[in-house]
């Protein structure tokens, strides 16, 4: 029996708890910082350990109001903000879901993009680990949706067109961007992935070209593509095409 209210304190509180994990992983990862050693989070100014009152989610900061209890240096709004993001978005995944194979999934699918958004944004990367966890939740997904073959097909169709593009572009296009819509498309059946990159271009259109006129971007600046390709593919999930 899937019985949703059950899951939203559940999710709300997961949420919260991962969302703090995730800041962990968006700071370790690119840095190449072990996410055993060291065991508790540091300040990143005076590198003093944090204890478990600097680390409830959102509410340390709040009562911190925004800076280090050590030193007083600013933290950055990202920490709640990917925590609140993380709850949200684990709220709306209970919505879309309808048992808890979905529910698992779309909390993979979330994570994985919300901490690749933040790398990508940062660095211009997207971790393979992220990739990885994208493609379990992708086939996990088309399993229980019955179109796991297609779902199959279209991803090694997806990898094929950007690698494709990825060497006409002469490396315009990330090997990240490739591999990870690769695995975002194991959600997909060939017109939703259609969709998907469409969904893509226009949300990555409607980030840069305000930007462009503000001339905060030229023509030369990168623009991380990861975010926009999550962002899209996710849209396309929920239209529910089944073609
Ligand atoms: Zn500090």
């Amino acid at each position: 029996m899937w019985d949703r209210i059950i899951f939203v304190p559940i999710a709300t509180i997961i949420g919260l708890i991962m969302g703090s994990f995730y800041n962990v992983l968006i700071y370790r990862l690119p840095r190449g910082i072990s996410l055993v050693n060291p065991k508790r989070s540091f300040c990143p100014v005076c590198k003093h350990t944090l204890t478990w009152r600097d680390n409830i989610p959102l509410l340390s900061y709040a009562l911190l109001k925004g800076q280090c209890r050590y030193c007083g240096a600013r933290i950055s709004v990202r920490y709640p903000i990917v925590e609140a993001s993380t709850a949200f978005l684990f709220l709306i995944a209970v919505y879309l879901s309808n048992n808890v194979i979905d529910l698992v999934a779309l909390w993979m699918l979330f994570s994985a993009g919300l901490v690749a958004s933040a790398i990508d944004f940062e660095y211009m990367l997207i971790p393979d680990s992220m990739v990885v966890i994208t493609a379990g939740a992708g086939i996990l997904w088309s399993w229980s949706h019955n179109h796991l073959f297609w779902s199959v097909l279209t991803a090694a169709f997806a990898f094929g067109i950007f690698f494709l593009i990825r060497l006409l572009s002469k490396n315009g296009m990330g090997f990240g961007d490739v591999e990870y819509f690769g695995a975002l498309a194991l959600f997909l059946t060939p017109f939703s992935a259609v969709i998907a990159v469409l969904l893509a271009s226009v949300s990555a259109l409607v980030f840069v070209v305000p930007m462009f006129f503000t001339h905060k971007v030229s023509r030369k600046t990168r623009v991380p593509f990861g975010p926009f390709l999550a962002i899209g593919t996710s849209i396309s999930i929920f239209l529910n095409f089944h073609v």
